[in-house]
């Protein structure tokens, strides 16, 4: 079971000392905060195509590095960032193959019910479950609609720069989207 090899893993590692080559502070040493997708190739291919370390930056993750709640726990986290914890630049890294690119919300809703959601379980949110979901045609145009959004928030600074980039599964390449500093 996965859980008994993470504790088993996690002993060893505390025991030999491993995290010693993690040890930084909680301030980003690079002043920038990261919202990317939770895509799994991207765990570590990222921060090595970017060259963060431990300690550079503050990564936050959604599927699909999608942001469309301006008063959502993505956007409080940016703010804490940047007005607490010495952020003074957002990037918003998309990447090409994302799964919530033409995303079939029929579908999920479908195997939510073969999982046993029923349509009552449906009936009590107030929300609409399609919008929800939706996911976005053109990673360049959800990237720059996230920046924008992003961007215009009231409670960030006009000097504080948000970038957009999209970023390659497979190689780490970067292509700029919006170069905030423009
Ligand atoms: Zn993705």
């Amino acid at each position: 079971m996965l859980l008994e090899d993470i504790l088993e893993h996690n002993n060893q590692f505390v025991e030999t000392k491993s995290y010693q080559l993690y040890e930084t502070d909680s301030l980003p040493n690079k002043h920038a905060v990261i919202l990317t997708c939770m895509d799994t190739r991207l765990t570590e291919l990222l921060p090595k195509a970017m060259n963060f370390k431990n300690g550079d930056v503050k990564i936050l993750k959604t599927a699909g590095a999608l942001i469309k709640n301006p008063y959502g726990s993505i956007m409080r986290s940016i703010l804490v960032a940047v007005h607490g914890l010495q952020a003074h630049e957002v990037y918003v890294v998309g990447h090409h193959d994302c799964g919530m690119s033409n995303l079939d919300t029929d579908d999920l809703v479908k195997k939510m019910k073969s999982s046993g959601v029923t349509q009552k379980d449906f009936d009590q949110l107030d929300i609409d479950v399609e919008e929800w979901f939706q996911g976005f045609d053109q990673i360049e145009d959800s990237v720059k609609s996230s920046v924008e959004l992003i961007t215009q928030h009231p409670l960030l600074p006009d000097d504080v720069p948000v970038h957009g980039l999209v970023i390659d599964p497979k190689t780490g390449k970067l292509d700029l989207v919006i170069n905030g500093y423009k």
